[in-house]
């Protein structure tokens, strides 16, 4: 059984439609695949609709959360939740608001980077972005078509890195109450790549305790941007604090070099995944 719990279609950063990345999941061997893209479920009915026989499809979401830690600035993290029930008010009421905040944020950085002389133009991002859920990934396009850029990759090194003047942070849910709402809704709550410093500043344990005391299920150690030293401590945490253990690749399509099944989890893990999601049920045969 290969089993990969995140990635990204075109609904959210990822360049392949839904229906479009399950057929590269089957192509690559996969079992299962969970669909996470960022702040929406637009993409599950295409999904459920398209899927290949054979194929296991969960249905998931990466929620935008922040950490606070006091006297610091907030830390930027990510949740994955799974199974949940997408009606539940108060949680979809969270991913709309996010969803304008994106709105909202990606075009300040767009105004930063023209006034500095970028061509970019916040209306064609939006444009090509087809109503699905903006992100720096997309505006990290529009600088690589307007010869700014060589790749995705390094328009982030250059322009969008969290410490780049033209960096705008958004005002993302509370990770406490993000796994308060995930829980209510009958989902699974994972905290993705959180130590992957690569990525920016990371929490400390402390965090993920008030989070498991919050109702956290899982850990994602096996992803791409952690270190082997990195998964050894969120493995030894998971063992500690009694949480699954997943492993999974975060596919972007082309937007990044990472294939589908980079890394996976273990079977007995998406068991205990199936088995604490009541929200909605897995699409299979
Ligand atoms: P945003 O959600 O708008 O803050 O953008 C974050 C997204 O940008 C992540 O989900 C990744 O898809 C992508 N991303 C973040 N850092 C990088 C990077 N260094 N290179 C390529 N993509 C990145
Ligand atoms: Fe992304
Ligand atoms: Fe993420
Ligand atoms: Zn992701």
């Amino acid at each position: 059984m290969r089993i990969d719990l995140h990635t990204h279609s075109s609904v959210s950063d990822g360049t392949e439609s839904p229906a479009e990345l399950l057929g590269t999941a089957r192509a690559a061997g996969l079992d299962v695949v969970a669909l996470t893209d960022h702040d929406t479920t637009a993409g599950w009915a295409e999904a459920e609709a398209a899927r290949p026989s054979g194929l296991t499809v969960v249905p998931g979401m990466e929620l935008s959360c922040r950490w606070f830690p006091g006297d610091q600035p907030p830390i930027s993290v990510h949740l994955l939740a799974y199974l949940f029930d997408p009606l539940h008010p108060g949680f979809a009421a969270e991913r709309a608001r996010l969803r304008d905040e994106r709105l909202e944020r990606g075009e300040r950085i767009v105004a930063a980077l023209a006034a500095a002389g970028y061509p970019v133009a916040w209306e064609r991002i939006v444009e090509r972005s087809d109503g699905g859920v903006v992100g720096r990934p997309h505006i990290a396009r529009a600088l690589v078509e307007a010869g700014a850029a060589d790749s995705v990759d390094h328009a982030f090194a250059t322009l969008l890195h969290h410490r780049s003047p033209y960096y705008v942070t958004k005002a993302d849910t509370d990770v406490r109450e993000g796994i308060t709402l995930v829980r209510a809704a009958g989902g699974v709550p994972v905290f993705a790549h959180g130590l992957a410093t690569k990525r920016g500043r990371i929490v400390g344990d402390d965090a993920i305790t008030a989070m498991v005391e919050a109702g956290l299920l899982g850990l994602e150690v096996d992803h791409p941007d952690h270190t082997p030293d990195e998964r050894a401590h969120l493995r030894h945490l998971a063992a500690d604090l009694g949480l699954i253990v997943t492993g999974s690749s975060d596919y972007h399509g082309s937007n990044k070099e990472t294939p589908l099944g980079a890394c996976t989890t273990d079977p007995d893990q998406f068991e205990a995944i199936l088995a604490a999601g009541t929200g909605s049920a897995p699409f299979q045969d």
